[in-house]
């Protein structure tokens, strides 16, 4: 198979262009056909001359990947399924909609839910992925063809990397792939406009965080050491104390945010005393806390807190003074609201 262009920086397409002997004006015409213009074939890319697009041809595809199912939820959430360069698994990718009045009026925003690996390795006790196993990393061209191979790429107005897979455990692909979503030569999106979610691994987070504007969301979960770890063995390599040390050395009161993601457990993480530690730990940091309920998976005990646990626990935290939401669970139906994520071998 010919290697891709699709997924390359501008600086991969100079070295190309130099490979070839093109002007290096060549390379940003070639980045505007693949991400501006998103075009299939390299003979599409016109103003190129035609021994510059047969060259390329000859060693280069574009290599867009379609999607081969389609899953759409009663409250509009769609789910793609896209094959893999890993024979026989699949991941998946959300698309949430968000109407400014009833559903079926005027779509306000919608966010594309990114994987970044084909399966995870983080193990975390609650999660469908991480059961699923871990099978490899997803390309920085397999991350760009999720966002430009949906129904709705041209009515996307945000994007979550919060799909399969840890992101910052694939730091350097997802890092190319953020370029091109941000960069003036890709697609030009305001950082502002993309969240990348993690649960805190700390070499990367601090790449992330100098490298890129974008936001950024931690999967928290439980502010004690013991029971953190007994759900996210994370915690035992990179403490979650650490991860926030890290992140107050950064500036969140402009634009940039950083929130924390936090799914209700029944009897595990819901009482006043985890309140209580999770204003302790957060306090003077400007972030605010996303409240998930949690959608139960197969052969586990977890159930989710019951609504008026979840509001009690939201009221102590808005309280003390951090903004606290529960966040709107969507795509339940197909399989595709947070958590629930598989990507089975099909
Ligand atoms: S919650 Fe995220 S990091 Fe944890 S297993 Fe699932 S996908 Fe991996």
């Amino acid at each position: 198979m010919k290697p891709k262009l699709l997924g390359m920086s501008l600086l991969q397409l100079q070295e190309v262009a130099a490979d070839l002997s093109l002007p290096k004006y060549a390379a940003g015409q070639m980045a505007d056909w693949l991400y501006a213009k998103g075009i299939r074939e390299i003979s599409g890319m016109t103003n190129l001359s035609i021994s510059a697009r047969k060259a390329l041809e000859e060693r280069f595809r574009i290599g867009h990947t379609p999607y081969s199912e389609k899953f759409t939820s009663s409250d509009g959430t769609k789910k793609y399924v896209f094959p893999t360069s890993i024979e026989g698994r699949y991941i998946e990718t959300v698309m949430i909609p968000e109407y400014e009045g009833n559903e079926g009026t005027e779509k306000s925003r919608a966010t594309i839910c990114i994987s970044s690996q084909v399966g995870c390795r983080m193990n975390c006790s609650f999660c469908m992925t991480g059961r699923s196993g871990y099978y490899g990393q997803l390309t920085a061209a397999e991350i760009i063809s999720q966002f430009m191979n949906i129904d709705e790429t041209q009515e996307l107005t945000n994007a979550v990397f919060m799909g399969m897979g840890e992101p910052l455990d694939n730091w350097d692909e997802v890092s190319k792939a953020l370029r091109i979503l941000t960069s003036d030569w890709g697609f030009g999106w305001s950082p502002r406009r993309i969240t990348l979610s993690t649960i805190g691994v700390l070499p990367t987070l601090k790449n992330f965080l100098d490298d890129s504007r974008c936001h950024l969301a931690v999967s928290l979960h439980n502010p004690f050491d013991e029971e953190r770890s007994a759900m996210m063995p994370v915690q035992r390599a990179f403490k979650i104390e650490d991860v926030i040390s890290l992140i107050r050395r950064y500036d969140f009161t402009g634009q940039r945010r950083v929130s924390f993601e936090y799914i209700m457990f029944s009897g595990v993480n819901d009482t006043k005393r985890h309140a209580d530690a999770l204003i302790k730990m957060l306090f003077g940091l400007e972030c605010r806390i996303n409240l998930i309920r949690f959608h139960e998976i197969p052969d586990s005990s977890l159930r989710s807190s019951p609504r008026s646990r979840i509001d009690d626990f939201k009221a102590r935290l808005n309280n003390a003074g951090i903004i606290t939401t529960l966040r709107a669970s969507r795509g339940e139906d197909i399989m595709a609201a947070c958590g629930l994520l598989a990507g089975k071998e099909r």
